[in-house]
């Protein structure tokens, strides 16, 4: 399956998608990119578990490359893994003409999308997402950054790879907890953007739970499809890709209010996208059985069915200060219908009462 997009600076993006494509992926950049030299960058669990196989192909197709990995997580999305990276990129000798291939779940393809984006003005980028939010988000749209020490993702750009490779047989070693998060993000791109994308997820949950790989590959087309059509009618994010925010506003203040421990991303967004719907019902007239049947999914996903809810003036004071929030207006993406959603501002009294649901 090839998707095209044509990305903000009018170059095409291809995005193949298949399931074991990871062992062609030596083949595709050869026939793309002719032998120029790879600079592969990816973190430590991908390189333990998958890089024999692209290793492999690498080596079948006589492409030459250079490895670079970082320890796994969050925490190296930094400067100072940045850093490295691109005094890694210089010793061992890339230039202009090098490409950068990213490896890895969501950390990696932004850390390494911003190096590609910076190293000598930018070199061309190749993206193989690894994880479920890799494949069918953070690779989509052309977002790289790195975190500072203050906030998440505050040092970037908007930077597109050339070419996507999407092996949803990648998905079947990834943690449950890391799984979840991306089935959650799937969740809220076909609540806000699309019925049959939502229908789909609901009428195989079960199936995608047990990451029924045929199910998967599907699940990551339709995705990106919807996520597509987002990112390029504002591919800067300045208007309608607020829309991608759906559960985000609470889900922030969930993770920031638990020091981002108690937490994982998904489940904040999961239980920001309950008081979201409920929202959805009182200000926007959702019908209550749209709301309980989503709700229900979503429910169906949690690992951990309760969890400590924070004070709600507490949380409401964490939603004030986020860096989105303009004049003090804290603002919602709710929905008048699945795949219509629309941004509203929220007044307190309703949220606290919305988040009973959670
Ligand atoms: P991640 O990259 O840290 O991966 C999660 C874990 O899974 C890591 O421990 C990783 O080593 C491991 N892993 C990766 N692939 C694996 C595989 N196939 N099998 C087993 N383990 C594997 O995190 P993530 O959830 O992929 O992404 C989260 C990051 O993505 C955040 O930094 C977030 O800000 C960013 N993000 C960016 C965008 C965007 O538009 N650029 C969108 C959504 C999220």
């Amino acid at each position: 399956m090839i998707i095209g997009i044509t990305t903000f600076r009018k170059d095409h993006c291809r995005i193949i998608i298949n399931r074991g494509l990871l062992e062609r992926a030596g083949e595709i950049i050869r026939k793309k990119s002719g032998a120029r030299k790879l600079f592969i960058i990816t973190d430590t669990n991908v390189k333990r578990l998958h890089f024999e196989t692209l290793r492999k192909c690498l080596t079948k197709s006589q492409l030459e490359y250079d490895l670079i990995s970082f320890p796994a997580g969050e925490r190296s999305k930094s400067l100072a893994t940045y850093n490295r990276i691109i005094s890694q990129l210089l010793k061992k000798g890339a230039d202009r003409r090098s490409i950068l291939v990213t490896f890895g779940g969501g950390v990696t393809g932004d850390m390494a999308g911003f190096a590609a984006a910076t190293y000598m003005r930018g070199i061309e980028l190749i993206q193989i997402p690894t994880t479920l939010v890799g494949q069918i988000d953070s690779s989509i749209g052309g977002k790289v950054a790195i975190d500072s020490e203050m906030t998440k993702n505050l040092i970037g750009s908007f930077y597109s790879p050339s070419l996507i490779m999407i092996d949803p047989n990648l998905l079947s070693t990834l943690a449950e907890r890391d799984f979840l998060n991306g089935f959650f993000e799937a969740i809220k791109i076909a609540l806000v953007q699309s019925r049959p994308l939502y229908k789909f997820m609901k009428d195989n949950f079960t199936a995608i739970m047990r990451r029924d790989t045929r199910l998967l590959e599907q699940l990551i087309r339709r995705c990106i499809k919807e996520k597509a059509k987002i990112v390029t009618a504002d591919p800067f994010d300045l208007n309608i890709r607020a829309i991608l925010n759906f559960g985000h506003t609470l889900g922030h203040a969930l993770e920031s209010a638990g020091g981002y421990k108690q937490i994982t991303h998904g489940e904040a967004v999961g239980r920001g996208m309950l008081v979201a719907l409920r929202l959805s019902q009182v200000m926007e007239k959702l019908p209550c059985s749209r709301v309980l049947e989503a709700s229900a999914i979503i429910n169906s996903a949690f690992r951990q069915q309760r969890i400590k809810i924070p004070n709600p003036n507490r949380l409401w004071k964490i939603m004030t200060h986020d860096k989105k929030v303009e004049n003090g207006r804290v603002r919602f993406i709710l929905l008048k219908e699945i795949g219509k959603p629309v941004v509203r501002t929220v007044n307190k009294q309703l949220f606290i009462e919305a988040l009973k649901m959670i």
